[in-house]
């Protein structure tokens, strides 16, 4: 296997890019594929974060007035350097955050779909308009940018969070910036360097179009990003993480009464009927619970599944789980990269030992291969049957961890377990029942942002709207209307009757 900073030097000549004006003391950064030390890099400091959002607030002065079709222009660029570029920022991403190959890939190709889709909607950003109560005149609404948006993002999605956020802001007419995970900060420079060439690239073709300090990156951990949530320059603050992270930062926001998109932590379930097609579910199943070593916020976690099928279906995901392929991310033929480091490892192992203590019986969760590095954290995907639905499933645990728990009354009672707990990200049910699936979608059944039938929690398109409810906070990113959470919106009415009629019937004759 090739030395990941061997790999390291490769990618970084792809992209064209020198991390040397970054280097520092204050963040070590390893690849968790072999433990290696990637980068020593240098930390924002507050002061110096606080000084950034400034800057970016004139940026956003200047952007906001530039037409929305011509903000698409400069998204457009930014995908076309992200198609160029997929393989090595892809790669990038499978050395910082440990994801197998294609995964990687994918999340450059997640970024290239939300470039995409956000030029598009520059031509789109539009209001309704409404009818008037009163004669001559009419009623609209406009839709405007907001200021700065702050992103601060975690470190299983290092880049495609960025995007979906970026990309959407840009076209709306906000500045943007983005604190990333302490973890994944390469990723994020490099995401960085790709944005400054599409503005250089837009500047040769329209100059003096993009202003000083329309995207900016700060480096740094919970500090640096505590200066985004205060800050009161941040007009729209989007936050992917823990919990623990969005319990701290919403209440800094909401303190001075901003705008918070929050996309935090998920605890995933699937619901597997008397009718469900159990090799489609056993396979969905598989990638959903160890796919990103069950370090996706959309992981499936909990396995609701009908006391009638349970032995089937366990039988088959056992037989699969002792193949699963667990290894190097970027050898072919993976499937199970390595945790992102080694307090994942030790929640895990602490996570499994309160399922033992809880009646759990685990099969996995050891580490393995040790020879890959002492800083490298590989584990055997765990799969635990539970008595029941106990304390330890009411928790996100970031590692491949899939509890299991049968039930044996109709589907009212596995919705009740599958929503008994206080996140609300993604869930699925496998069955050939429409009712079933029906009552699953409506609004006595699952009460999580995304719901699907016969496919699993994870892998969503930008298409849609995403984000869950509850302790996941409620936010909503990508597709559908998420954009207008990067937006303000004005309802304007209009007077041309030559008269002064009052709504309501009011009258106030001077
Ligand atoms: P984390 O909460 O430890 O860190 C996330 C980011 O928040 C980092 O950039 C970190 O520096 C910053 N941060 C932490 N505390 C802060 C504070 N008090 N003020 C300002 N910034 C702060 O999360 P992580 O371990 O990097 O990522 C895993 C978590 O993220 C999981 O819970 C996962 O479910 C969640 N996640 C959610 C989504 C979603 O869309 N819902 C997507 C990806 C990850």
């Amino acid at each position: 296997m090739t030395d990941s900073h061997t790999c390291l030097q490769q990618v970084l000549q792809a992209l064209d890019l020198d991390l040397r004006a970054h280097e520092g003391t204050d963040l070590t950064i390893r690849a968790p594929r072999d433990g290696v030390v990637l980068a020593s890099l240098a930390s924002h400091t507050p002061e110096q974060a606080q000084a950034v959002v400034e800057c970016a607030h004139r940026a956003y002065l200047d952007w906001r007035s530039v037409p929305a079709p011509v903000r698409g222009e400069l998204v457009r660029r930014l995908g076309g350097l992200l198609r160029r570029h997929k393989a090595a920022l892809g790669e990038l991403v499978s050395l910082e955050a440990g994801k197998i190959a294609s995964e990687g890939q994918g999340e450059v190709q997640e970024m290239i779909d939300i470039c995409d889709f956000a030029v598009g909607l520059s031509r789109q950003l539009h209001g309704l308009t409404i009818a008037s109560e009163r004669p001559g005149h009419r009623m609209m609404e406009t839709w405007h940018p907001m200021g700065v948006v702050g992103i601060i993002s975690a470190f299983n999605f290092p880049v495609a969070v960025w995007s979906w956020n970026a990309a959407l802001a840009l076209v709306c007419g906000n500045a943007i910036v983005w604190k990333p995970s302490e973890k994944t900060p390469l990723a994020a420079i490099a995401c960085q360097h790709l944005l400054q060439r599409a503005i250089a690239e837009f500047e040769q073709e329209r100059p003096g179009t993009v202003p000083e300090g329309l995207s900016q990156l700060l480096i740094g951990g919970r500090d640096v990003g505590a200066v985004l949530a205060a800050s009161t320059r941040v007009a729209v603050l989007s936050a992917t993480g823990s919990v623990r992270m969005g319990r701290q930062v919403a209440v800094k926001v909401a303190e001075r009464l901003g705008r918070a998109i929050l996309e935090l932590g998920g605890n995933n379930a699937m619901i597997v009927t008397p009718t469900a097609d159990l090799e489609l579910a056993a396979r969905a199943i598989t990638f959903a619970a160890v796919g990103t070593a069950g370090q996706r916020c959309t992981t499936l976690r909990r396995l609701i599944v009908h006391a009638s099928v349970a032995d089937a279906l366990l039988a088959r995901l056992e037989r699969i789980y002792r193949s699963i392929a667990v290894g190097d991310p970027l050898q072919a033929g993976t499937l199970v990269g390595p945790l992102i480091d080694r307090a994942a490892f030790d929640a895990m192992q602490r996570a499994l030992e309160q399922a033992r203590a809880e009646g759990g019986q685990v099969l996995g969760g050891e580490r393995v291969r040790e020879d890959l590095g002492a800083h490298a954290w590989y584990v055997r995907p765990a799969l635990v049957h539970m008595p029941r639905q106990s304390a330890v499933m009411e928790r996100e645990t970031f590692a491949p961890i899939l509890y299991v728990v049968r039930y044996g009354g109709g589907t009212d009672e596995a919705i009740a377990l599958q929503n008994a707990v206080p996140q609300g990200l993604s869930s699925a049910i496998f069955t050939a029942s429409l009712g079933d699936a029906e009552r699953f979608m409506s609004a006595a059944g699952s009460d999580c942002g995304i719901a699907n039938v016969n496919i699993g929690t994870s892998g969503a398109e930008i298409g849609g709207a995403f984000g869950g409810e509850k302790e996941t906070g409620g936010g909503r990113e990508s597709g559908s209307d998420a954009w207008k959470g990067y937006m303000r919106r004005a309802t304007n009415t209009i007077n041309y009757s030559g008269a002064l009629p009052l709504a309501q019937g009011v009258r106030f004759d001077v």
